[in-house]
């Protein structure tokens, strides 16, 4: 019997930096500050270096993340938010959240990223915001979806929750947007223990006002003023702690990612096609997403040889119940949710997993 292999090895990830963990969150303790402790500005300093920006909020989630940029650009009520269909709904429940109205596009059939024609036919004389998902790990057309953002005067958001380390042009992930949301949840490229995100922008007064906001409206100076109504969503301390133990193993883990991703495209057969990369794109690889007309069977084997898998998404965002209210006719997108199909890719595996699932996919007959 073969061993099984995850789809997602969060353990295995975790099991690596697990003295580095110990030591973080034993200091934790050690001091008691667990909520705005000194751990937390120093992962923002070191997370927005990393993502080359100029500022980073650790926030609650990936979620509260994109909600507190809206709010802090003052979109809300009567404003649209051009989101891609083809994203994990988080996206657009945060617009909605801010008050917002998600308006769904379809995506690029190659990438299957947002389609930056698609972004431009969208707006109107309501719309204030594209999101731009940074989906699977790669980045957006920077340069095509920024460019309809400054022909209409809109804001620019990342969603940049799957793409950690990411570059475009070697830009990264969270420097070319108005303001940046980041996820750690704990199966992310960079994974917090529970739990957790960030705002990243070059703005600093953006990050200032998604602090306020994010810290129950109040003033920096004087945490008894109340400067506006905020909310409760901040990055705690033993999260912080986890991640800046965990960042400096970030780019080896994603170039691990990227050598199973190489591997995959020399060993899959034909009839499984990975999700184009730009080569303007330097992919983090955070889901390894193939197309292919034979789903149902080759999930069945890969079920029989205790392989994990997933599909991200089975049902695009405009075709969710929760979304009725904002239904289009999206043709690309609902194609691809019938073939895409994401196999293991956590930088815990080596070639010969790779080797051994697309073994696997061949024995699948059509
Ligand atoms: C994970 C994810 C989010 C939400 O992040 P949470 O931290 O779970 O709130 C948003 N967008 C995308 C594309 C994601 O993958």
């Amino acid at each position: 019997m073969n061993d099984l292999i995850r789809f997602l090895d969060v353990a295995g990830v975790n099991s690596d930096v697990r003295e580095e963990l110990d030591i973080a969150w034993k200091s934790v303790l050690q001091h008691g500050r667990f909520v705005g402790g000194p751990e937390v500005e120093l992962f923002e300093e070191q997370f927005a270096s990393y993502c080359e920006a100029s500022a980073c909020v650790g926030v609650g989630n990936g979620t509260d993340a994109l909600q507190l940029i809206l709010t802090a650009l003052s979109i809300g009520a009567g404003d649209e938010v051009i989101v891609p269909a083809n994203t994990f709904a988080a996206t657009a429940e945060a617009v909605c959240s801010a008050g917002a109205r998600p308006r769904f596009v379809d995506v690029d059939p190659g990438t299957l990223l947002i389609d930056p024609a698609a972004a431009d036919a969208a707006v109107n004389s309501r719309t204030a915001a594209i999101v731009g998902v940074h989906l699977f790990g790669q980045m957006i057309d920077v340069p095509r979806v920024a460019a309809v953002a400054r022909r209409h005067g809109l804001a620019l958001l990342e969603d940049a929750a799957q793409a950690h380390g990411a570059r475009y042009a070697g830009h990264r992930a969270g420097s070319v947007g108005t303001a940046a949301a980041f996820s750690f949840y704990p199966g992310k490229n960079l994974g917090a223990l529970g739990d957790a995100g960030a705002v990243v922008t070059q703005d600093r007064s953006i990050a200032d006002r998604v602090r306020r906001l994010g810290n129950h409206g109040c003033s920096p100076t004087n945490r008894h003023v109340h400067r506006e109504r905020g909310r409760n969503s901040r990055l705690d301390s033993i999260q912080a702690a986890a991640l800046s133990a965990k960042l400096p193993k970030l780019d080896d883990e994603n170039r691990r990612r990227s050598a199973l991703m190489e591997a995959y495209a020399a060993l899959l057969p034909s009839s499984y096609v990975p999700v184009a990369v730009s080569p303007a794109a330097q992919s983090a690889h955070h889901l390894a997403v193939v197309r292919t007309a034979q789903r149902e069977r080759a999930v069945s084997a890969l079920n029989s040889a205790a392989i994990g898998w997933g599909v991200h998404y089975p049902v695009p965002c405009h075709l969710q119940p929760a979304f009725s209210a904002f239904r289009e006719r999206l043709p690309t997108v609902e194609t691809a949710a019938r073939q895409i199909l994401s196999l293991p890719i956590s930088p815990t595996l080596g070639e010969a997993d790779v080797a051994r699932i697309c073994d696997v996919l061949r024995g699948v007959t059509s």
